[in-house]
């Protein structure tokens, strides 16, 4: 950053403090809050002050959505690569093949709905800015309201002020909404509801219900919410469409699913096949959560696997959005240096993360805990992980509002557009709409490697350019 830069940044940073009543009054007005342990509200952790981003990155973040889309919809339709690709992980780990039980007998072609979220970090090399992605989310991507909320909060706070101008735009909440309403509109009957799948316990409601009552509300679509154990011991399936409560379900919205702690028993699975086996749209559907494994994307980290699913020109520029990932025991060549990827990573443990590979968050061994973790983990335990290399940063100073609190920190971010895609067929070549729009920006303090929201090293925040 050149020093007026920074010394602009600086005085804003200090600006920002003395806007921490007015920003957690705005949050707690237009509802960006969640639930606390005692079942208080609380608002969100946000920034006080939207990330300095670069152009480039965010222009690039947002373009190659629609062909992540693409990719992706192409893997989760080839069940012979999965079951090759997630076949010895499936061994090993039941929820893996508790989902491949999942499927029906005799796969049904349905419409493909994606609500999906490609999170990127700005990986600094060479004077570039290069989104590389942290990973692609294809089952229940969350705090989209949210995001556009703490969007509306920085262009409400900096209304006076030429900042405002430079706000990346972000109407994530009225997207998904759209694309929801859109999808139904083109692929449900009209009395179909939208059933909204929610974990027992979830504190992250807010997000999910303001979804909701803009379905309800702005498009007339109806809505139900239910908890898997309820769908699987209430679900019918009647003609071939699921019925709960007494209507029809005509697409199962997943905002949980990913993780076992949401299967409480074996209704919850049953669950999962009622909608498999009736005409129902499931987003994301099994195989498509299947194909939002660490194992697929370390697949597809290679630039060779990646055109056997979309073309060279579309390879190069997605592979130039991906990292090194290595199972634990390949022997790998990094930087200069060849040797099994767990020595690599012991011996950088900076350089490299250790992931399970599911979905949830709060699954990542970084620095040392990799280390102990590594020596821990053998045969066949060693397949039900992966390594990925770090993607790197410049910190910058941000401040985050938690709990009415300011706090400044040196931060990192993630940028994530949402990823909105239908195909009326499975087989179809082409998309009804396939768009990166929207955003959740999440920044988080270094301290913490993981950085979740909720737990409020992690907040909220905008891109400015
Ligand atoms: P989950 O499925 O639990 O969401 P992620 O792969 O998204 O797991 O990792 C959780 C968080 O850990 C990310 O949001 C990011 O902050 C951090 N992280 C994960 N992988 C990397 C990486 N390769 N480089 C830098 N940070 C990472
Ligand atoms: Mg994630």
């Amino acid at each position: 950053m050149i020093a007026s830069q920074d010394q602009e940044r600086r005085s804003q940073l200090e600006q920002a403090h003395a806007l921490a009543r007015e920003a957690g009054e705005f949050a707690l007005a237009s509802g960006i809050v969640r639930y606390t342990e005692d079942r208080q509200v609380a608002h969100l952790p946000v920034s006080l002050l939207p990330w300095l981003a670069d152009r480039f990155f965010v222009k690039e973040t947002r373009e190659l959505t629609p062909l992540f889309n693409t990719l992706y919809h192409r893997v989760a339709q080839d069940q012979d690569f999965l079951e090759e690709c997630l076949g010895p992980a499936r061994e090993v780990d039941p929820f893996l093949r508790n989902l491949f039980d999942s499927l029906p007998a005799q796969p049904r072609s349905k419409p493909c709905l994606y609500l999906n979220r490609n999170d990127c970090m700005p990986h600094f090399r060479d004077g570039t800015y290069q989104p590389k992605q942290v990973e692609m989310n294809l089952i229940a991507s969350a705090l989209g309201e949210a995001s556009a909320r703490t969007n509306r909060l920085h262009r409400f706070l900096y209304r006076d002020t030429p900042l405002a101008e430079r706000i990346v735009e972000n109407s994530a909440g009225e997207d998904l909404t759209w694309a929801l309403a859109e999808a139904h509109k083109l692929i449900c009957p009209p009395d179909g509801a939208i059933l909204f799948i929610v974990p027992t316990g979830e504190v992250n409601i807010f997000d999910q219900r303001a979804l909701e009552i803009r379905l309800a509300l702005e498009y007339g679509v109806p809505v139900e919410r239910t908890s898997l154990e309820e769908l699987g011991e209430q679900g019918r399936i009647k003609d071939g469409t699921l019925h709960l409560k007494g209507r029809k379900i005509s697409i199962a919205y997943f905002r949980g699913g990913y993780a076992p702690h949401h299967y409480h028993n074996v209704d919850a699975w049953k669950a999962r096949r009622l909608i498999e086996e009736s005409d129902c749209v499931s987003v994301p559907s099994v195989t498509t959560q299947l194909a939002n494994t660490k194992m697929v994307q370390l697949f597809l980290a290679q630039r060779a696997n990646l055109e056997r699913f979309v073309s060279p020109g579309e390879a190069e520029r997605l592979h130039r959005a991906m990292v090194g990932f290595a199972h634990l025991d390949e022997e790998i060549e990094w930087r200069g240096q060849r040797g099994k990827a767990r020595d690599i990573a012991a011996s950088h443990p900076d350089d490299w993360v250790l992931k399970p590979h599911r979905e949830g968050g709060g699954n990542n061994f970084f620095g040392q805990d990799m280390v102990a973790r590594l020596q821990q983990t053998h045969g066949e335990q060693a397949r039900a992980f992966i390594l990925m290399e770090m993607i790197e940063q410049p910190v910058a100073r941000g401040v985050r509002l938690v709990n009415f609190e300011p706090i400044e920190c040196d931060c990192v971010t993630e940028m994530g557009f949402f990823g909105l895609c239908l195909y009326k067929q499975a087989e179809d070549t082409e998309p009804v709409f396939n768009r990166g729009t929207g955003y959740l920006q999440r920044t988080k303090d270094v301290r913490n490697k993981e950085g979740l929201v909720l737990g409020g090293f992690s907040f909220i925040d905008s891109s400015m350019v």
